[in-house]
């Protein structure tokens, strides 16, 4: 079976990781500020904070730049239910908007446009699929109605401009993004004191840091925020630091068989929509594509599945999972909708070979 995604581990990963386990420290320690510092570098920005998921970034972001009860925070929903989840943890409403469109399947700007009310404080916009959002278009959006601008860059790592679109990102290293730590996710912030308050939050709200540098006075820490226990540790900053070497060319791999799948589906199957038609940067996460209207997508995935071909859904829309449509009813996205009803997730990681995206292509083809 030619799976959907799946992480590049290897000998690489197992020395580091006996590297760790030998010098006996393995919680937050060395390993874990090296891991940032590499992280950051490769995204153009000075520091960053790892943390135990990308979930636990879009929590402290919310947290640190203060949105809370009474604030409304708008979001697609067309992602993963994280994205509006971290909104619900600091007490916030989430509010969701409509993609462009099924070739454009990124939060679009004028339904944001028309959802903004007086309570409206931050945005959160998602690289779908890697492909990159507006950046100048959401900066002056955010900019004209003095709203804070917050990336999930879960499926971004690696984008150089990932990051440097708001005053936030939040990166995810779980199992099945371009590189892993097995859990694990980071936050990218330009202003130091956010990214300070996101680091004391991480480690239960303790000084210990700042007591550390005036020397061991007593108490030797105090608690002055409510914090969690978001903290990645040693063996998986170790296991990044060998993945960040190789994610460039992992994301120029992707970038290759994206391209591949591209040509074989304009001569195979014309009738099915492959978005982001234009060019735009990417780190090609995932292999969208959007089945014609016609066509009965559970058969075409049982198809593919004989095919020896696994597929999944990128993504059942948020708003309309149970626990949001008791909490919001009545909601509609009609794009979004109607990409989560067509929208079919085919093979994409850097193992894969030329003949494997010409397989997929031609099983396709033959469902259809
Ligand atoms: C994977 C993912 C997340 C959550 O990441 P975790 O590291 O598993 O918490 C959030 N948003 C998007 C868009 C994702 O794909």
């Amino acid at each position: 079976m030619l799976s959907v995604s799946e992480p590049c581990l290897g000998q690489d990963e197992k020395d580091a990781l006996a590297e760790v386990i030998d010098s006996g420290w393995i919680t937050m320690g060395e390993r874990v500020r090296k891991f940032e510092q590499a992280f950051a570098t490769l995204h153009g920005a000075e520091d960053c904070v790892a943390l135990s998921s990308c979930t636990a970034a879009l929590h402290l972001i919310l947290l640190g730049l203060g949105v809370g009860p009474g604030d409304e925070v708008l979001v697609p929903a067309m992602t993963f239910a994280a994205t509006a989840n971290s909104v619900l943890y600091v007490g916030a409403k989430p509010v969701f908007v409509d993609i462009e469109s099924a070739d454009v399947p990124l939060m679009s700007i004028d339904d944001a446009a028309a959802k903004v009310t007086a309570r409206t404080k931050a945005m959160i916009i998602v690289h779908f699929a890697g492909y990159l959002a507006d950046k100048e278009k959401w900066q002056a959006f955010a900019a004209e109605r003095g709203l804070l601008l917050i990336e999930d860059a879960a499926h971004a790592s690696g984008l150089a401009e990932a990051g440097t679109i708001g005053v936030a990102a939040a990166f995810s290293f779980y199992g099945n993004k371009n590189m892993t730590t097995a859990e694990g996710g980071a936050v990218i912030a330009r202003d130091p004191g956010l990214l300070d308050r996101v680091r004391q939050a991480r480690g239960h709200g303790l000084t210990s840091g700042t007591f550390q540098r005036h020397g061991n006075s007593m108490p030797s820490y105090d608690v002055t925020m409510l914090g969690y226990n978001y903290r990645m540790d040693e063996l998986r900053a170790a296991i990044g630091l060998v993945q960040l070497k190789k994610l460039m060319d992992w994301n120029d791999r992707r970038r290759e068989l994206t391209a591949l799948y591209r040509g074989y589906l304009a001569e195979r199957a014309q009738h099915v929509v492959v978005p982001f038609s234009a060019p735009r940067k990417t780190a090609c996460h995932i292999m969208p594509v959007v089945l014609p209207h016609d066509s009965a997508r559970p058969d075409v995935i049982t198809a593919l599945r004989n095919a020896g071909v696994q597929t999944t859904i990128h993504y059942p829309p948020t708003h309309l999972f149970s626990y949001y449509r008791e909490k919001f009813p009545g909601i509609e996205l009609r794009e979004t909708e109607d990409f989560a009803r067509r929208e079919l997730t085919l093979p994409l990681h850097p193992k894969m070979r030329e003949e494997h995206v010409d397989h997929v292509t031609r099983a396709l083809a033959d469902a259809l």
